[in-house]
Order: C-alpha cells, then sequence, then structure tokens
C-alpha cells in the first residue's frame, strides 16, 4: 500500500477558490469586503513571512488586509488600548495579534481582549468556551485546517477511532472537541501517555490519527494501523529541511492517506484564518441587522 498524500496547496486553493466567490457575494451585498488587521509588535522575521501569506490569501479572495507594527518597546497597555479602538471601530472585522510577542506582553491576557466577533484566530476564551457547546463559527485555525484535510479523504468520522498526539491549547484539545462534535470516538495522548510507555497502543488502533508535537520521528511509520488517515501537524527544523512528527516514509506505506510536512497542515491554517474574518465579518453585520447570514 501507499498511502494518498494529502496536497495541502491544492486543498487551501479550492478553499480561496471558495471563499473568494462568498466574499464577491458579501461585498455585492453590504458594499464593502471584510476588513481584517494584524497587530504585530516590533519585527520579527519568521512572523513577517506568515504576515505576507496571510496578505496574498486575503488579496485573492478579495478581504481587506492590514498589517499593524507597533514599536518594540510598546507596553502591554498601549497594546491593549490600540485593541479596543480596533474593537471600537464598525469597519474593523477582524483582529489578531501576531506572535511572537516581546516578553513582558502576556498573549494569554492580550489576545482575550479581542471583541468575541472579531476574534481572527478563534482563540478568545469565549469562542472556545462556545466550540464546547457546538458553536464552531469562529475556530482556532490550526485545528480548522486539520478537520478540512480528514474532510477532503471523504472518510466519515462518525463512530471512527480518532487518536490526538499533543494535547496544547492551539491544536490537541480544540481538535478533540471538533472530532467529538462529528461523533468520533476521541482519544488525547500526551507526554504522560508516552512515559506510561502507551503511546504505541493508542497510535496503533487509530483510524485518524493527528500528530502535533513538535518531535521529529516521534511516530515510526511501523505504529501505524494499515488504511489509516494520518494528519502531521508538526514543523521541526533539520538543517535546512524541515520534518513533520511522524516517519513519512514508514507511514507512507501503512496509511491510506497522509499530510507531507511541509505543504500538508501549513498552507490550509491561513486561508482558515481568512474563513474566521469572513464568518466574524457575517456576524457583525447580522448583528446589525443586515440579513446576510
Ligand atoms: P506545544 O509544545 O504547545 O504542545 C506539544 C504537545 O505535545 C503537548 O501537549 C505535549 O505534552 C505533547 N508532547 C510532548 N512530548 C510528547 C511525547 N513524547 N509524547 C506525546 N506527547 C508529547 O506545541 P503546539 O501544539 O503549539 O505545536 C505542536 C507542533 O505543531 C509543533 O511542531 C508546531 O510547530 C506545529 N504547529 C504547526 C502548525 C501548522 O499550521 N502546521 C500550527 C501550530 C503548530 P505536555 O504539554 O504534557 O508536555
Amino acid at each position: 500500500m501507499s498511502a494518498q498524500i494529502l496536497d495541502g496547496k491544492a486543498l487551501a486553493q479550492r478553499l480561496k477558490d471558495a471563499l473568494k466567490v462568498e466574499v464577491a457575494d458579501l461585498s455585492k451585498k453590504t458594499g464593502a469586503a471584510p476588513r481584517l488587521v494584524n497587530i504585530m509588535v516590533g519585527e520579527e522575521h519568521g512572523a513577517c513571512a506568515y504576515a505576507r501569506s496571510q496578505r496574498l490569501a486575503a488579496d485573492y479572495i478579495g478581504i481587506r488586509y492590514e498589517l499593524t507594527t507597533l514599536p518594540r518597546d510598546t507596553s502591554q497597555e498601549e497594546l491593549i488600548g490600540r485593541i479596543r479602538r480596533f474593537n471600537a471601530d464598525e469597519d474593523v472585522n477582524g483582529i489578531m495579534i501576531h506572535k511572537p510577542l516581546p516578553e513582558r506582553i502576556h498573549y494569554g491576557i492580550v489576545a482575550n481582549f479581542v471583541d468575541t466577533n472579531k476574534d481572527l484566530e478563534g482563540i478568545n476564551v469565549a469562542n472556545i468556551g462556545k466550540m464546547i457547546l457546538g458553536d464552531t463559527r469562529i475556530i482556532p485555525c490550526t485545528p480548522a485546517a486539520v478537520m478540512e484535510h480528514i474532510r477532503a479523504t471523504g472518510i466519515g468520522l462518525r463512530g471512527k477511532e480518532a487518536v490526538i498526539v499533543g494535547h496544547s491549547h492551539i491544536v490537541g484539545k480544540p481538535l478533540s472537541l471538533l472530532l467529538l462534535e462529528e461523533y468520533a470516538t476521541v482519544t488525547v495522548c500526551h507526554v504522560a501517555t508516552s512515559e506510561a510507555g502507551r503511546l504505541r497502543e493508542h497510535v496503533g488502533r487509530a483510524d485518524i490519527l493527528i500528530v502535533a508535537v513538535g518531535r521529529p520521528a516521534l511516530i515510526p511509520g511501523g505504529w501505524i494501523k494499515k488504511g489509516a488517515v494520518v494528519i502531521d501537524v508538526g514543523i521541526n527544523r533539520q538543517g535546512e529541511t524541515i520534518v513533520g512528527d511522524v516517519d513519512f516514509e514508514g507511514a507512507r506505506k501503512r496509511a491510506a492517506f497522509l499530510t507531507p510536512v511541509p505543504g500538508g497542515v501549513g498552507p490550509v491554517t491561513v486561508v482558515m484564518l481568512m474563513r474566521n474574518g469572513i464568518e466574524a465579518y457575517k456576524m457583525q453585520m447580522s448583528t446589525r441587522g443586515d440579513r446576510i447570514v
């Protein structure tokens, strides 16, 4: 068996094409395209590369996108002040705070000042709470990208064994809720699962395996159940190359579907940010009385 490789760039393109049509339709109805702002404190090379890919995606879809760069010595209070101004501005529909931030600014604190209905990254505590209640209109982007990859396989999740390795706030935990919403039977593994020597056992019964840890070759190909869907979220730099958390060549021989790293989850993540922006826009328009949703 040789796994079908899930091409993230091709999937991202299909999703962008659909969003472009939606934005054109919305803009016609409301007279303006969604406007999203990304607030960056200081400039950092990696962060700028991500911002560039956001701009490219936004331009393609027809979304207005702005990068606001604040000086490196901006205080937490000044940043919160800026967020409040964007919250109050009716012509700003989505806000995100770019990471990394200078050490004195606490991301977990400032990100929660973003208006829940403008929370581009879906990481606001209120939006995370809404996920528990099954409201998944604005959700964290990486778990959303994982779900799109699974959807692209055409395999239904109902009754399937879904195993997530990694329980971070931004990937593993929210993803477990999204999978549960689709009636998968969900197992979440973490460092203590490995310490207990039980990671292999859980991985081995996964129909759907998602790995988000940040350790190259954590999952040997031989552990994977034949015919599984394997989504590798990990990004690990090894010299000039980037690899995931799954032994790609080994997994290829056993899985039915497999995401590559790079070129798997990453390209879809930025499109999910745009989709959140569009959902945010629709929610704001409907609360203002425009019947567009
Ligand atoms: P975190 O470091 O926040 O979380 C890693 C998780 O892996 C933790 O839950 C940790 O458990 C767990 N873990 C650590 N060691 C082991 C082990 N030996 N066995 C099982 N679980 C273990 O990382 P993120 O969630 O932010 O990111 C994970 C990976 O995904 C990284 O490589 C990151 O670069 C990548 N990533 C990719 C994105 C994309 O768009 N493609 C977006 C976001 C992240 P514990 O906390 O208990 O130690």
